[in-house]
């Protein structure tokens, strides 16, 4: 854990996506970034401790290729999710798809998704339509400061949230930004508009538990 309490580390899942985005996004939301492209980056000897960690969008189905053992090579699903179950994580389309406790695939119904299952909310998959049914629509949220440009690009719906799940934001009566305790998940992408006030509230929980966990261990 990084003892810098103004600037938190957090780390960016690097194997596929938009995590470039991310990345200068939590930057400008005052965060310092580094890529997370291996088990080794998150909790190898030589690691820079992470304060927190975001999940990006993408493919879900191809990033879970590469988390989970495949032909030989060895994955690191466990140690990302004994990560996401012990500090801040946030992810963004694939990435909540990731931190779902119950994944829905309509097109494949009989093959189950795994998942970290850290947040308590269900999601389908690909709800929305194909790529072409992308859009970008500006949604009130209960953060201040007026409707925010959400992006929403071959998106996941959040069809069931479990007891204490907040919800910061909606479309047509479905969830696209939720939290609970440390855990954020949005089904849009907050790193492709200039409106970093989604980052800033991750940053914040971030800090949050920066603060609460070095008054717990006395390294103040
Ligand atoms: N359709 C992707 C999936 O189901 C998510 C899309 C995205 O992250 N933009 O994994």
């Amino acid at each position: 854990m990084s003892s810098n309490q103004s600037a938190p580390h957090i780390g960016v899942l690097a194997i596929q996506g938009d995590y470039e985005s991310h990345a200068q996004a939590l930057t400008e939301a005052g965060a310092i970034p580094s890529l997370v492209k291996t088990a080794a980056d998150l909790t190898g000897p030589n690691a820079q401790p992470l304060d927190g960690l975001v999940l990006p969008g993408g493919e879900s189905t191809t990033m879970l290729k590469f988390l989970l053992p495949n032909n030989g090579r060895k994955g690191f699903f466990d140690e990302l999710q004994a990560f996401v179950q012990s500090r801040p994580t946030f992810g963004t389309c694939a990435g909540a798809i990731l931190l779902a406790s119950e994944v829905l695939n309509p097109t494949q119904p009989q093959k189950p998704q795994r998942s970290l299952a850290a947040l308590d909310i269900t999601v389908e998959r690909n709800a929305y339509g194909a790529q072409a049914d992308s859009a970008i629509l500006y949604l009130e949220t209960t953060l201040s400061g007026g409707p925010l440009e959400t992006v929403f690009i071959r998106a996941p719906r959040i069809v069931r949230t479990g007891p204490g799940v907040k919800v910061f934001a909606s479309r047509d009566g479905f969830p696209i930004l939720v939290g609970k305790g440390n855990i954020m998940a949005a089904t849009f992408h907050p790193e492709l508009s200039q409106d970093r006030r989604v980052h800033q509230l991750f940053v914040a929980k971030v800090k949050t538990f920066q603060a609460s966990h070095s008054f717990h261990t006395g390294d103040i």
